[in-house]
């Protein structure tokens, strides 16, 4: 089918999507959309729905599994909307972001201003629409904010109407938060994030905060190699998890730190992470991460669910 011209700027066919996402994994999508504006993006998906034509969107890429088979359909990815606006009041520093706005872009806003936001965010990937999906955070309790339930005043959304398209606001009370998940906005894109903080609460020794987070992560994080961060959720909630270990040490208890399966390695640095060792495919890591889920729920009947998103053609291997 060809392209109309309409979107065809911005749109492209059969695009690998291995350099989309952190896991440098997958296959083509049939159509992938980067559109640099609200009004491009409507249109990639007018005519998806016009024709018929499955939809998904994509971010950074660093929490999803994109198939080796690839992407049925659209691949809409927010890359390009990133403008961010300086919407602030006397009282609150005010971020309105395009969906696309790096976490670390907004970080450094906060930052500048002194102001909290800049310490959770600080190392955390990907851009505010997929920090909103995700409720993405840290887990450290002394933290406040630690989670974007926390910064998000409002989102904007572009959703179906019958044969339309239209945008619609949520305001954080709106949205059902719940950890490293959101719901009741979708489904549809998420288009603009309005992030917002008290400007009276200023962190006096914010830089080197920030700083000392980062180099945590480094000593901690296996983050010279391809990965998706951690790959399954802390199942702290689990009544069998009676000793609240997390994720990782159920794995490292399962004797399974430095498993490799293919090319994807449980890392042996930190067990909850799983690293693309080079030219790894999704089913390497999707096997592993799958062996780690079976054995620690065979020896302590706990069960892992993962953080990341699977994308993409898994028909008969989940
Ligand atoms: C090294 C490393 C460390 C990490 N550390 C952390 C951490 O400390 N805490 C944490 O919470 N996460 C962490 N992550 C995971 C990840 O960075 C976050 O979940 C992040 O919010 C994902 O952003 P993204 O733009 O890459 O989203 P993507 O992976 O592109 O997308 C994630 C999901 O959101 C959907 N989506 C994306 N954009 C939109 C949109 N505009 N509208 C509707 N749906 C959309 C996608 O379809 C997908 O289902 C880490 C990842 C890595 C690689």
């Amino acid at each position: 089918m060809s392209l109309p011209d309409s979107i065809s700027s911005f749109t492209n066919e059969d695009v690998c999507l291995k350099k989309f996402n952190s896991w440098k994994v997958g296959g083509k999508a049939d159509y992938l959309a980067l559109p640099k504006t609200f009004d491009e993006a409507k249109k990639a998906l007018q005519w998806a729905k016009s024709e018929s034509i499955e939809v998904s969107f994509l971010g950074c890429g660093s929490n999803v599994l994109i198939s080796d088979r690839g992407v049925k359909g659209l691949v809409l990815c927010t890359k390009k909307l990133s403008a961010i606006e300086d919407t602030s009041c006397n009282e609150f520093f005010r971020l309105r972001c395009g969906a696309g706005a790096l976490k670390f872009k907004v970080m450094r806003r906060f930052l500048k201003e002194s102001l909290a936001p800049a310490l959770f965010l600080s190392g955390l990937p990907g851009d505010v629409a997929a920090g909103v999906v995700m409720n993405a955070g840290v887990s450290e309790k002394e933290l406040h904010p630690k989670e974007f339930v926390q910064v998000v005043e409002s989102i904007k959304v572009l959703k179906e109407k019958g044969s339309v398209l239209e945008e619609y606001q949520f305001l954080n009370k709106d949205i059902v938060w719940s950890y490293r998940k959101s719901q009741g906005w979708g489904p549809g894109l998420i288009t603009e994030v309005t992030l917002v903080w008290p400007k009276k609460d200023k962190v006096s020794d914010i830089s080197e905060r920030v700083l000392e987070a980062q180099n945590l992560r480094k000593s901690k994080q296996p983050l010279d190699l391809p990965s998706c961060g951690s790959v399954f959720t802390n199942p702290y909630n689990d009544p069998n998890n009676t000793e609240k270990k997390s994720a990782g040490a159920l794995i490292e208890a399962a004797g399974l730190k430095g498993y490799e399966y293919g090319r994807a390695e449980i890392s042996r640095k930190h067990a909850n992470f799983i690293v693309n060792k080079g030219e790894a495919s999704a089913l390497d890591l999707h096997c592993a991460l799958s062996l780690a889920q079976e054995k620690v729920r065979h020896m302590f009947d706990v069960n892992l669910v993962a953080e990341f998103r699977y994308l993409g053609d898994w028909e008969g291997l989940l």
